[in-house]
């Protein structure tokens, strides 16, 4: 063994305790550290010929880097979803580095990492009310898991006309519905091979809404004659939280012919609260359902699961088998993660879940859910009270979608987005909503309170009166 790495051996204790004093450090200080930073590194350091032990490393990261990372798991950081890391979600996340394992198979040389990674989908399962028949696994995030869905689906697809499109490749042009994608479906079908721009926009409903026309849906459906197609639908969409009407869609799955897929990414986390469960009724019908764990389940990136239909386990080994060999035996006696989704190399990407379930149980997300939703209704109805904001979209959920007061401010809009958040104080997301520039805080993370958000609105009044609008 080289020295430095046996002196780092020796030394195991003390470095690993200096680096929890880091964390804690950092953790503790979150509330007043900033959500941006304008300065940057160097990166191009030169290697060193000498390892410098880990210690020298740490105290190179504290003094060039650790400054400038920014609060992002903080109360105050409303942009893109982002949720925190629990505490208990620290120790899954730790010990999952500490204990390394390589998830794969529940029987034979893999350990129990593989069981472990069962155990948490159902208890998943159980927090978001959903039937055993949804077998489930974890990736790095909603972008992989539309990827592992959208990927049965269209192996489901190729089957409907008698084909193996994983083995042959596609020979079929793929009849794909969706409303409001998020860019990461979107995406998905880019990586999938099926293109990016071959989908067929149904409308939305009239108003401020971007669920999907179900008469307009069960239009292009007709409009297909018959032919199989792929509904991808949403559970919370990013700039408005809306709902697409799942006992609508299921009422259609008994009518017609077609894969479901619901992005539930951050929308999902509905059905933990009594209050809000009503909007992913019929859900369970879907076959197959995306969930983000590092949004609303406060769990460390990268964090999300899949859920597929068991009755569809076999196309999801054709698309995702590690081998060209005819899969032998009952599929889920032998069950190997690596047959089902696209990484052969896991890590127990579960156990923080596995950690963040026992420890704050049922009630613990509900009570996170359910602040959330009152946090976005208390800063929209600041933003109105106010008087120089606008909302864009009602607050349906977690997200409040809003602008400056005025056709005459739009293009005020990017720099008063930039001064906030140049602020440091809050992050928010700037995005466009029915052709209008707005900002989107996104209100997720376990440790915002109402005096981050008279926090923010001050600042926010600052910013209105430094740039007379
Ligand atoms: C965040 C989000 C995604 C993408 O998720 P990642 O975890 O960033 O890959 C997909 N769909 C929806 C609705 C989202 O909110």
């Amino acid at each position: 063994m080289n020295s430095v790495l046996q002196q780092d051996l020796n030394d195991l204790e003390n470095i690993l305790e200096k680096t929890k004093q880091q964390g804690l450090g950092f953790l503790n200080n979150l509330e007043n550290s900033p959500t941006s930073n304008k300065e940057t590194i160097d990166p191009t350091r030169a290697l060193n010929e000498l390892g410098l032990g880990s210690l020298a490393a740490l105290k190179e990261f504290n003094e060039r880097m650790a400054p400038l990372l920014v609060a992002s798991p903080g109360p105050r950081y409303w942009g893109f979803v982002t949720g925190g890391s629990t505490p208990a979600s620290i120790v899954g996340d730790w010990l999952a580095s500490v204990y390394d394992q390589n998830t794969q198979a529940i029987k034979a040389q893999g350990g129990v990492s593989a069981l472990i990674e069962f155990e948490t989908i159902n208890l998943l399962l159980q927090l978001f009310d959903l039937p055993k028949t949804f077998l489930g696994g974890f990736v790095t995030g909603a972008t992989m898991s539309n990827f592992t869905c959208l990927g049965v689906a269209r192996q489901w697809f190729g089957a409907q006309f008698g084909k193996d499109f994983a083995k042959n490749g596609i020979s079929e042009t793929l009849n794909i519905l969706t409303a409001t994608p998020h860019s990461s479906a979107v995406k998905s079908l880019a990586m999938l091979g099926i293109g990016s721009q071959n989908y067929t926009v149904i409308k939305t409903i009239e108003g401020n809404r971007e669920a999907i026309d179900i008469v307009d849906l069960e239009e292009k459906i007709k409009a297909l004659n018959g032919k199989p197609f792929i509904l991808i639908s949403s559970a919370g969409t990013v700039n408005t939280a809306d709902f697409d009407d799942f006992k609508a869609i299921s009422k259609l799955k008994g009518k017609y012919n077609f894969w479901w897929h619901i992005d539930a990414a951050f929308g999902g986390f509905a059905a933990v609260s009594d209050k809000f469960k009503h909007l992913v009724d019929g859900w369970e019908n879907a076959d197959s359902i995306t969930i983000d764990c590092h949004k609303w389940l406060n769990v460390p990136y990268e964090s999300a699961f899949y859920l597929v239909k068991n009755d569809h386990v076999n196309l999801q080994i054709e698309t995702f088998q590690n081998s060209n060999a005819p899969y032998l035996g009952n599929p889920l006696e032998n069950f190997n993660y690596l047959n089902v989704l696209p990484e052969n190399s896991r890590r127990l990407r579960a156990l923080p879940v596995w950690f963040s379930l026992l420890a704050y149980g049922k009630e613990g997300f509900c009570d996170i859910v359910e602040n959330s939703v009152h946090l976005a209704l208390h800063f929209g109805n600041a933003l109105i009270e106010d008087g120089h904001f606008e909302l864009l979209a009602p607050i349906r959920l977690n997200n409040v979608c809003f602008t400056l007061k005025g056709n005459h401010n739009q293009e005020k809009v990017a720099s008063f987005l930039t001064h906030l958040n140049d602020s440091g104080k809050v992050f928010m997301t700037p995005t466009v909503y029915q052709n209008k520039k707005g900002i989107r805080a996104s209100f997720v993370n376990w440790r915002t309170s109402e005096k981050d958000i008279k926090m923010v609105i001050e600042e926010m009044k600052a910013i209105i009166s430094e740039l007379n609008l």
